[in-house]
């Protein structure tokens, strides 16, 4: 199975995995990369899926219905382009042969998702939206501090090497952030270096891996002493993780 990232817009992904002749694609906002990555490959399109109903995630799916053989799945308490087959916590989506088992992952939307398979396309991989960025984590449109706690929580238990397939290119910024949060951390420092030489080439950061996140994303360290003392300096009022995640989020909001 091939895993590419298909930039859209100005700093999105469009995740396309196939098996060389056909293809899902997941979060398809526009549809003219998936077209031309279907054309260039001679793909057939299998399947969509969709982690959340933001249109930088699902505006080009009606557009790309006439050259779909498959399902379209999405969350099954989001208002998604009809029709698709609805998907929440326990289902699962099929397609290619590959079996995804779907998390709810609430908080930059209410019903968010996100598409974790865990054995039959190599390593394991997730399609986590903009629940979690690598380095960080997405905003609060509709959730809470405790929610994104707990909807990180869910995907930090994957096992360490499943590849992490994140909505949106902000690898960089987010690590500036993190170095600010955890300025002794040198798997930060690392990764920056290497970040750096991948976006210098023009390449995606992306995908992650669960296990890397675990070690650099600050808002999978919040029970981190380290990072429990910088939040409680940024108006963490507690040494709770859902306390120390939601001063984390309010400060990464303001850092410029
Ligand atoms: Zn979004
Ligand atoms: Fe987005």
């Amino acid at each position: 199975m091939n895993l590419i990232a298909l930039p859209a817009f100005a700093d999105n992904y469009i995740w396309m995995i196939d098996d060389g002749a056909h293809a899902i694609v997941v979060d398809p906002g526009e549809p003219g990369p998936v077209a031309e990555a279907l054309d260039a490959r001679r793909l057939e399109l299998a399947a969509i899926l969709m982690t959340h109903y933001h249109a930088d995630h699902v505006g080009g799916v009606d557009a790309l219905r006439p050259r779909l053989k498959g399902p379209v799945y999405g969350p099954a308490h989001e208002r998604v382009p009809e029709p698709s087959i609805g998907r929440e916590e326990g289902d699962s989506a099929e397609a290619l042969g590959l079996d995804f088992e779907v998390l709810d992952v609430p908080a930059h939307t209410a019903g968010h998702i996100a598409y974790f398979n865990r054995a039959d396309a190599g390593e394991p991989i997730v399609f986590c939206g903009d629940t979690m960025f690598s380095a960080g984590c997405g905003k609060l449109f509709e959730g809470t501090a405790a929610q994104m706690y707990s909807s990180l929580g869910k995907l930090a238990q994957l096992p360490d090497a499943t590849r992490v397939c994140c909505g949106h290119e902000y690898t960089l910024s987010n690590l500036r952030f993190a170095q600010a949060v955890e300025p002794a951390n040198e798997d930060i420092a690392r990764y920056q270096e290497h970040c750096q030489s991948l976006r210098a080439a023009g390449k995606p950061t992306l995908p992650s891996t669960i296990g890397r996140e675990r070690r650099i994303n600050p808002f999978l360290r919040c029970g981190e002493p380290a990072v429990i003392a910088a939040a409680r300096a940024h108006g963490a009022t507690s040494n709770s993780g859902s306390d120390v995640l939601a001063a984390l989020r309010t400060w990464k909001n303001e850092f410029r």
